[in-house]
């Protein structure tokens, strides 16, 4: 049996008779999920096994699916959407949160979203152009409040907490369904 899963495509259910629990296995495209045969599930249990483990399931999926290389095409394509946003999202939530920084460069920076120099000039990754708007906010605020505190201490997710209404954490385990790469 198979359907269609918003996240991950195609889910392919199988029966397996030496199957002990529910298996679920990222796959290119795709999760696999084998079932024991001791009792009949249905379809809504299948599912909502699935959504109890989505987050952690779907961090596997990404690391199974991720394009080993960009082309040169895409990545043209992610710098100019890049600075076409990055600047003005950037100018828009400095300004909304009285944050002052000194310049702005994005880069194509494969092992982290942004960072905050000590003279609170922010660097992004143009990889950003692939994560969800919201998620590209929570970057800016965080290299935002690094030009405050220039630390990862409890000041600073006081901070973070601030600027986005209680969902630092929250947000922040959200990007990490999200690479780099
Ligand atoms: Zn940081």
């Amino acid at each position: 049996m198979q359907y269609q899963d918003k996240d991950f495509g195609t889910i392919h259910i199988t029966v397996n008779p030496r199957a002990r629990r529910i298996i679920m296995r990222p796959v290119v495209g795709g999760l696999r999920v084998t079932v024991p045969p001791y009792r009949s599930l249905t379809l809504g249990e299948v599912k909502e096994v699935i959504d109890n483990h989505r987050s952690a399931l779907l961090r596997n999926w990404h690391k199974v699916n991720e394009r080993p290389v960009t082309s040169d095409e895409e990545l043209k394509y992610l710098r100019k959407a890049a600075k076409q946003y990055l600047p003005i999202r950037l100018a828009e939530l400095a300004q909304q949160f009285n944050f002052h920084y000194t310049g702005l460069k994005i880069q194509s920076s494969r092992t982290r979203w942004g960072s905050c120099s000590g003279t609170n000039s922010i660097n992004l990754s143009l990889f950003l152009m692939r994560v969800p708007e919201h998620l590209i906010d929570y970057v800016i605020l965080h290299e935002l409040c690094h030009t405050v505190h220039h630390d990862h201490s409890d000041r600073f997710w006081a901070l973070m907490d601030e600027v986005t209404g209680g969902k630092a954490k929250e947000l922040r385990k959200q990007l990490a369904n999200y690479t780099t790469a």
